[in-house]
C-alpha cells in the first residue's frame, strides 16, 4: 500500500511540532521524552509492542516491535529524534512550514524525516495484509547529535540481524562506508610575562595561530582526497578558540577544537600524526614551542560488512520503486551505523532528500520521503520473507 503524500506530511508536521533540542545544544531544549511518548503512542495505536528504555534519565529510546509470524530474522530500522538548538532561526522553528514539496522546520530532515519514514514503514507492513516471518523493529533512539549514547544502547542490547540507518541522503543510493570523526584539542603552551619583557615571554596565541593555519592549508590541500567517497573530503574544521588572559600579558596557554574526518581504513592516530609533523615543522622556527593533542572524542569510520542480504534487498526495493538500479556509495558524515556495524549488526543507511541541517530552514522534500516509506516497506518485506 503507498504511502499517500499527505500521511507523511501531517506525520512529519507533527514530529517538528514536538520540541526535542537536545539539552546539551539548549539548556531549556525539550529533549527526547514528549517525542519519545507521542512515537510509542503512534506505533503502539499501529499495532507494534512498544518499550521506551531510559539512556539516561528523561532521555529515552522508542523501541517498537512488530512480529511476524517466528522463524525470520529482525531487521531494525534506527532513526533519531533529537535535534540541535534553534539558533538562527527568525521565525519559530517548531512551526512546520510547506512551500512546493519542502517542509520547512528544525529537524524536518535530520532526523524527523527518518523517524517519521520508520513509523510509517512499521505501519504500512501491519496494514500490508502480509505477515512476514521476521520482527520488524522500530528504534527512534536519543541522543544522536551528542554522544549518540541511544545508538550505543541499542546496539548492546541485542537480539538484531541487521539494521537499516535512516538519515538524509538521495533515495537512489545505498550507503556502505561512511567517515569516522576526531574531536581534538590542540594546546600550545608558552611562558607568560609582563607585556613589556618581551624576551621573558612566549606567545602562546601566535604559536597556536601557526599551528591553525597549516592544519587549514592541510584541509585545502591533501584533504581532498579518497574519491570513493560521495564528495571525497575529508572533514577538518575549527570548532572553538581560547587563550589568554588580559591584554597587558603574554599568553601562557591556548587551545582549538577540531573535527578532524578519519577515512574508512584510517585511525585517528592519522590525523594526530599529521598535526604532530606541524608542531615539528613550527618548532624549527619558533622556538620555545610546545604543543600537545588531546583526544575528546574517537568515532571509528563506518564500513560495512555481512551485509549482502539487506542490500540486495534494499536494491530491489529501489529499482521497484524508482526504475533505476541503486548506487552504492559512500558518505561524508558520520552515523550511528558505525556502532551497530561494530557491534556485529551488518547495516546499511538508506534515507531521503532535505538540506540546511544543523541551520535555519532545515527542509525535508515530502514526495522522497513518501518513496523512501515504500521502499523500506517493500526492502523489509523482501527481508523478513514476506
Ligand atoms: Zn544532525
Amino acid at each position: 500500500m503507498p504511502v499517500v503524500t499527505r500521511q507523511v506530511t501531517d506525520l512529519l508536521g507533527d514530529l517538528v511540532r514536538i520540541d526535542s533540542v537536545a539539552p546539551r545544544y539548549e539548556p531549556r531544549g525539550g529533549g527526547e521524552a514528549a517525542i519519545a511518548a507521542f512515537i510509542a503512542g503512534w506505533l503502539a495505536d499501529a499495532g507494534a509492542e512498544v518499550e521506551l528504555a531510559d539512556t539516561e534519565p528523561g532521555r529515552p529510546n522508542v523501541l517498537a516491535t512488530l512480529r511476524g509470524t517466528g522463524g525470520g530474522p529482525t531487521l531494525c530500522l534506527r532513526a533519531h529524534t533529537d535535534t540541535v538548538g534553534y539558533r538562527g532561526w527568525s521565525r519559530d522553528a517548531l512551526t512546520p512550514r510547506i512551500v512546493g514539496d519542502h517542509l520547512y522546520g528544525l529537524g524536518a530532515a535530520d532526523g524527523k524525516a527518518g523517524c517519521a519514514a520508520a513509523m510509517l514503514t512499521l505501519l504500512a507492513l501491519a496494514r500490508s495484509g502480509v505477515r512476514p516471518r521476521g520482527d520488524l523493529l522500530v528504534a527512534c533512539v536519543a541522543d544522536e547529535e551528542g554522544i549518540a549514547a541511544g545508538t550505543t544502547a541499542l546496539a548492546e542490547r541485542g537480539g538484531i540481524d541487521a539494521a537499516i540507518v535512516v538519515e538524509p541522503q538521495r533515495t537512489d543510493e545505498i550507503v556502505v562506508e561512511h567517515q569516522g570523526f576526531g574531536w581534538l584539542d590542540v594546546v600550545t603552551r608558552g611562558i607568560p610575562a609582563h607585556g613589556s619583557a618581551a624576551d621573558d615571554g612566549v606567545d602562546a596565541i601566535v604559536h597556536l595561530a601557526e599551528v591553525i593555519t597549516r592544519i587549514h592549508r592541510l584541509d585545502r590541500s591533501v584533504f581532498h582526497r579518497f574519491p570513493s567517497l560521495n564528495n571525497g573530503r575529508t572533514v577538518c574544521h575549527t570548532g572553538m578558540v581560547s587563550g589568554g588572559t588580559d591584554y597587558s600579558s603574554y599568553p601562557d596557554l591556548a587551545r582549538v577544537g577540531l573535527e578532524v574526518g578519519i577515512q574508512p581504513g584510517e585511525r585517528l592516530a592519522d590525523r594526530i600524526a599529521e598535526i604532530e609533523e606541524i608542531f615539528a615543522e613550527v618548532a624549527q622556527s619558533e622556538p620555545g614551542f610546545d604543543g600537545q593533542v588531546v583526544v575528546r572524542l574517537d568515532r571509528e569510520p563506518f564500513v560495512a560488512s555481512g551485509h549482502q542480504a539487506l542490500q540486495d534487498a534494499a536494491a530491489g526495493a529501489i529499482a521497484a520503486v524508482l526504475g533505476r538500479e541503486p548506487t552504492i556509495t559512500g558518505a561524508t558524515g558520520w552515523t550511528g551505523a558505525a556502532i551497530l556495524q561494530r557491534a556485529g549488526i551488518p547495516t546499511v543507511l538508506l534515507g531521503s532528500a532535505g538540506g540546511r541541517f544543523h541551520a535555519p530552514e532545515e527542509w525535508a522534500s515530502i514526495s522522497d520521503l513518501a518513496r523512501l516509506c515504500e521502499i523500506l516497506t517493500r526492502t523489509a518485506l523482501a527481508y523478513l520473507g514476506g
